[in-house]
């Protein structure tokens, strides 16, 4: 399999074309009934197959043995246009520059008759990348069209096509192809290819692929590649770096505590990553069900897990989840129907909130967290069998007996807390440049720059959280929101260091020796190249 799937199975005639019934009918009935007209402009995201069908209309047109409308694929015009050596179908991307110089005068060459084929057709891709002057060329012949000129025109964005050429043309808005017709056309070719799949791997692959089969087909040739020429759902997702489940739990901890500015923020930034908010509607309902599970059966996970479903199950309760799983499901089932996955996503979420009781939001519900907290430390322990896990709980245990603990309640104990516990890493860098907000209910709430955005992911703040949890409160939680953060420890290490600075100027200029050697040598200070050797 040498050849990119989606090259290898770019459809060659109407009927192999998928997903966009709608205008190949229109297509299909025009040329039965030769009501063929002189330009044709696709509209539509990439990959939905624009520059395919231009393609298939130019083989209709030049065929000499049609089939239903549907180009025999065995002529010799046929053949030669599917090679791209057809010398009266140009086929020209707008978006590449080397071909915007002779577009011009491409496009003059429309009067001229064709050489071998009956119509000469002019495939414009991303039209409206067109110069101005190569507009004014197709216009004049769209204006009085010569009977043997056609235009196929297809853009991504016509609304940077000029009205004159928009209103000569006959439109088309090609869809996104739905979920199920590109993984319906995956296990068509998987199984002509002869590769091995699972069906959770495809439908995975098929949601990535946002309604382009070309995408989807990319994705799969990545996905055959990285599963050793089969496709499988486990390889598919780490090809795909899914929606990790921490991401999902931070949205349902928003949905819990109410947090509506919060969580849209985040459904912004799933979006930026690119994952389908189908997927993570199915995985928001895999975590409910699994947190389900947790508050009847809390065995069987690793202790971060523990920690981490604790946190949310003492927020919301058995019957909640059981009612949050179902808004879940059912708007998985209903996500198609709305205006977007998007729109239909933030609904869903939304509409958990609203179902959710008032008082989880609030600090009673709050307050209850540390009891089951603290009841869950020792119930842990018995349960640790291995040596690692030993090891692990002694380190709090030990610096709770030892001097060093500290208090958490102003921004100066945070600095002295970071400068004395946290000492490498990007946790590191996470609180040092994090300001103190506030302690109260076992939350600590810590600001940071937006400047430093990158610094808050999950395994840096976890890794911080662990550390305050070692010097402070075993139940401590960690909140660390992008805001001020403007008065940190390691702005105080920049104002100590250029005061630093400045004193040491100020001694050098005042040194005899340098002193002299101004005043008898004519020699400056280059402040520049002064530098403190603490
Ligand atoms: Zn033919």
């Amino acid at each position: 399999m040498s050849l990119a799937l989606a090259r290898k199975w770019r459809p060659k005639t109407f009927t192999e074309l998928v997903g966009q019934d709608h205008v190949v009918t229109a297509l299909t009935n025009a040329l039965i009934q030769g009501r063929v007209h002189h330009a044709w402009l696709f509209t539509g995201t990439r990959g939905v197959g624009k520059t395919t069908l231009a393609r298939i209309i130019a083989k209709a047109l030049n065929c000499s043995a049609l089939n239903n409308a549907d180009p025999c694929g065995k002529c010799d015009s046929c053949l030669l246009i599917d090679e791209g050596r057809f010398v009266d179908v140009i086929e020209l991307d707008a978006a590449s520059n080397t071909q915007v110089d002779n577009m011009r005068d491409l496009l003059e060459t429309a009067t001229y008759r064709p050489t071998v084929g009956e119509f000469k057709i002019f495939i414009i891709d991303e039209v409206h990348m067109l110069s101005r002057s190569a507009f004014n060329a197709m216009l004049k012949t769209l204006e009085e069209p010569p009977e043997h000129v056609k235009f196929v025109l297809a853009t991504t964005d016509p609304q940077k096509v000029p009205i004159t050429v928009l209103s000569r043309c006959l439109q088309f808005n090609l869809k996104p192809i739905p979920v199920p017709v590109i993984e319906e056309q995956m296990k068509k070719i998987l199984g002509e290819e002869g590769v091995d799949f699972d069906l959770s791997g495809l439908e995975l692959l098929s949601q990535y692929a946002k309604g382009s089969l070309r995408d989807g087909l990319s994705l799969l040739d990545q996905a055959i590649a990285q599963g050793d020429g089969k496709v499988e759902v486990n390889s598919v997702k780490s090809m795909l770096g899914v929606v990790d489940e921490s991401l999902v739990r931070a949205l349902l901890e928003l949905v819990i505590d109410k947090k509506a500015n919060e969580l849209v923020q985040l459904i912004d930034e799933i979006e930026r990553l690119g994952a389908s908010f189908a997927f993570v509607l199915d995985e928001m309902a895999t975590l409910l069900q699994k947190l389900s599970l947790f508050s009847f059966a809390p065995q069987g996970l690793n202790e971060d897990l523990i920690d981490a479903y604790q946190q949310l199950t003492s927020r919301a309760d058995a019957e909640h989840i059981q009612l949050l799983y179902q808004i879940a499901t059912i708007g998985k089932r209903d996500l198609p129907l709305a205006p977007t996955d998007k729109v239909g996503f933030t609904m869903v979420l939304l509409r958990m909130m609203a179902f959710l009781p008032s008082r989880h939001s609030s600090s009673e519900s709050k307050s209850l967290k540390t009891p089951v907290k603290e009841k869950s430390v020792p119930a842990d322990s018995p349960k640790a069998t291995g040596s690692s896990k030993v090891v692990r709980k002694r380190k709090p245990d030990d610096s709770e007996k030892g001097p060093g603990k500290i208090d958490l309640k102003t921004n100066s104990e945070w600095k002295s807390f970071v400068s004395a516990k946290v000492s490498s890493g990007m946790a590191k860098m996470l609180a040092e440049n994090s300001e103190f907000q506030d302690y109260i209910n076992g939350t600590l709430k810590l600001s940071l720059a937006p400047e430093h955005k990158h610094l808050l992911e999950d395994r840096y703040r976890n890794k911080l959280q662990d550390l305050i949890r070692q010097y402070v409160d075993k139940a401590c939680r960690l909140e660390i929101k992008v805001g001020a953060g403007g008065d940190t420890l390691l702005v105080d290490q920049m104002v100590d260091s250029k005061k630093q600075l400045d004193q040491t100027t100020r001694d050098l200029e005042n040194d005899p020796f340098v002193k002299s050697l101004k005043e008898d040598l004519g020699g400056t200070l280059v402040s520049g190249s002064i530098r403190t050797t603490k």
